[in-house]
C-alpha cells in the first residue's frame, strides 16, 4: 500500500488530496511529483517486461528521485540490478524494501538468492544436484 507523507508536517496522507489532513497544507505540487513518479514507474515495468534493463533501470531510479521511499519501485530497481549483475546494489535495494515494508515475504527470498555463495559452482552441476538432492 501506498502511503504520502506532508512536506510540511510528515503527516501521514492515506489518499492525497488536495490538502494536509494535519496540517492542511497544499499537496498539488506533491501530487504532480508522485504523478511523475507513477509515470516514471510504469515506464520502467514496461522496459522490465521487454527485457530493456538499462532503460527499465533509469526509469526505475527516475521515479525513486521523485518518490524516495516508494516500495514498489525499490523492489522493482532491485530486481532489475539484479539481472544486471549488479548484486551488491540489488542487495542495498532488497534490505532498503524490507525496512520500509518489514511485512513484504519476497525480501528475505530476494537476500537469501542473493547471498547465496555465487556461482562457483559450475551451473550445469549445480542443477543436477538441486534435481537428485530432493528436498
Ligand atoms: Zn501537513
Amino acid at each position: 500500500m501506498k502511503a504520502f507523507s506532508c512536506p510540511r508536517c510528515r503527516g501521514q496522507q492515506k489518499r492525497l488530496g488536495e490538502r494536509c489532513v494535519q496540517c492542511g497544507a497544499d499537496l498539488t505540487a506533491l501530487a504532480r511529483i508522485v504523478e511523475r513518479a507513477d509515470a516514471a514507474h510504469d515506464a520502467a515495468v514496461r522496459a522490465a517486461r521487454a527485457g530493456r534493463w538499462a532503460e527499465a533501470g533509469e526509469q526505475a531510479s527516475v521515479a525513486l528521485a521523485f518518490v524516495p521511499d516508494d516500495v514498489d519501485t525499490i523492489v522493482l530497481l532491485a530486481k532489475v540490478t539484479h539481472r544486471q549483475g549488479r548484486r551488491k546494489r540489488s542487495v542495498e535495494l532488497w534490505e532498503r524494501a524490507g525496512e520500509l515494508d518489514p511485512g513484504r515475504a519476497d525480501v528475505p527470498l530476494a537476500l537469501a538468492d542473493l547471498r547465496k555463495p555465487a556461482a562457483r559452482v559450475p551451473a550445469r552441476r549445480a542443477k543436477r544436484k538441486r534435481r537428485s538432492g530432493g528436498r
